[in-house]
């Protein structure tokens, strides 16, 4: 298996196919692209039957392998078998079993509509992050110590991404985590989740901006590659390609868990902001499994919804981003999103690069095909299942107060950003998966509006709040910013 840059140039040296470890612990391409593999792997009939039975490790396994192929295959087997157990993932709701990792349930069934909730938060962050990077976090181990190599994570945050590989990643020797966060609009969970490790590998940096002023500083100390090459910077962003891969696990699982037989379809709605957990989804797909609808749910910052809706990409600006009761999901631009185009404007790179440099001059393109547009591929996006819907503030209250009312659970924000879109979308006989991007509790403020009383909190949750807190105040500045991490590499 081979990996391409979405903006390849077929006659650069620079732009040869790459393998899965090559590629492992950098972030974009050289060229501003993102990876992908020359050609989706595909998964047989006979395949999927005999995943049926397998734990979540071994379906793991089973689907890396046809995208890791230069991991020798035990080693990888050992890598899935650690990361996936019951007790990373042990914060499953009561009834639930932590062995299943992605725990499904019914929500409600009723006119052959049938609702359904796939867990992917019970890893130490209580946020479907942990799903990925905590594999990450062994992948990176192990292919550090194999290459007697360090490596400096520098990345940015609007809080579920940060804490995730902050617990993936403290501790492991060789690595050193520089997280970017907005400061002061992470929840106050967040921030103490993230503030309150003192593991000396890890580094907090609250800039004062918004998420986008930290993802764009990450890509302009990325883009100066002879800094990144002498700091040995990495990434842990949702970009890097190992992230989505793992994200493709769980919709195979979530599509096993609701099926008996492979000619059933399920959908799935998944909460969406840079557009890397449905990206896993367009993949799992792209592989043969048998998806029929991917709904993309936003919240008021709907730049994806308008793109799905309209065939119009047109990212915001910071001063037009909402900072939202949804907060993970409050970006102006959907970093993963150049996949899925260059998928739509069928693989040509020399498209996808234009499109995307429009995107930097002129904030967004048009592929809705009326005049003067820059193409008219939005008329293929219902041949690759894409869907969506957006929601309010009080869309996510009503939501979150009709679920714990109706089925006696308790969902955060993020996931009621999911079930209120999928609500939209349901069809008779197509099972409809709605991911649970996080837990209620880390997201408590809104849980306390919209129910009057507090959301539970997981064992080992209470008091994190109170934790002396470790991390630095730095402006939106990039040479500062430089400054500060060649300060403590010592490179
Ligand atoms: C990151 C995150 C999202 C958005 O996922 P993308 O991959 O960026 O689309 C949604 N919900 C929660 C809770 C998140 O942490």
């Amino acid at each position: 298996m081979q990996y391409v840059s979405t903006r390849a140039d077929a006659s650069a040296a620079s732009s040869s196919p790459q393998h899965f470890s090559d590629i492992l612990l950098g972030g974009l391409a050289a060229d501003g692209g993102l990876f992908l593999p020359t050609a989706y792997p595909q998964v047989t009939g006979a395949e999927l039957d005999a995943w049926r039975q397998l734990s979540y490790a071994d379906l793991a396994f089973e689907i890396l392998k046809k995208f890791a192929t230069d991991i020798a295959e035990a080693d990888l087997r050992a890598l899935t078998a650690k990361t996936y157990t019951k007790e990373v993932y042990k914060n499953v709701r009561k009834g639930e079993q932590a062995s299943q990792i992605t725990p499904l349930r019914v929500l409600a069934e009723e006119g052959g509509k049938k609702l359904l909730l796939q867990a992917l938060s019970n890893g130490p962050t209580l946020a479907f992050k942990d799903m990925a990077m905590q594999l990450l976090g062994n992948l990176f181990e192990y292919a550090l110590a194999k290459q007697d190599a360090q490596l400096n994570i520098f990345g940015a945050t609007s809080g579920d991404t940060g804490s995730a590989a902050e617990y993936a990643m403290r501790g492991k020797k060789g690595i050193r985590v520089f997280m970017l966060s907005p400061h002061k609009k992470m929840s106050a969970f967040q921030s103490a989740q993230m503030f309150s490790l003192q593991d000396p590998n890890i580094f907090n940096i609250a800039v004062e901006g918004v998420f986008d002023d930290c993802q764009d500083m990450v890509k302009a100390v990325s883009n100066d590659l002879e800094f990144k090459a002498r700091q040995k910077i990495g990434t842990v962003n949702s970009i890097n390609w190992a992230r989505v891969v793992a994200q493709v696990v769980y919709y195979f699982r979530g599509y096993l868990s609701a099926t008996t037989s492979n000619d059933q379809k399920v959908s799935f709605t998944v909460p969406s902001g840079n557009f890397g957990n449905i990206c896993a989804g367009h993949i799992a797909r792209m592989m043969g499994l048998p998806i029929d609808k991917l709904v993309a749910a936003t919240n008021e910052n709907d730049v994806l919804d308008e793109f799905f809706r309209t065939g119009v990409y047109r990212v915001r600006k910071s001063s037009e981003t909402y900072h939202t009761s949804s907060p993970s999901m409050d970006i102006s631009k959907a970093s993963n999103f150049e996949r899925f185009v260059y998928d739509l404007v069928g693989r040509d790179s020399d498209r996808t690069r234009a499109l995307f440099h429009k995107v930097e001059s002129h904030g967004g393109f048009d592929l809705s095909g009326k005049p003067g547009s820059d193409g008219d591929e939005f008329k293929l996006v219902a041949k690759y299942g894409f869907k969506s819907g957006k929601s309010t503030h009080q869309d996510r209250l009503d939501t979150i107060r009709d679920v714990a009312d109706d089925y006696g659970i308790v969902i955060d924000t993020h996931t009621a950003d999911g079930i209120k879109v999928a609500r939209e979308h349901m069809e008779a006989g197509v099972p409809m998966i709605v991911l649970e991007t996080a837990l209620a509790a880390k997201f408590n403020e809104a849980i306390l509006e919209a129910l009057g009383e507090d959301a539970e909190r997981p064992e080992g949750f209470d008091h994190i709040e109170d934790l002396p807190q470790k991390f630095v105040v730095m402006p939106a500045d990039v040479e500062k910013m430089k400054a500060y991490i060649a300060a403590n590499t010592g490179l």
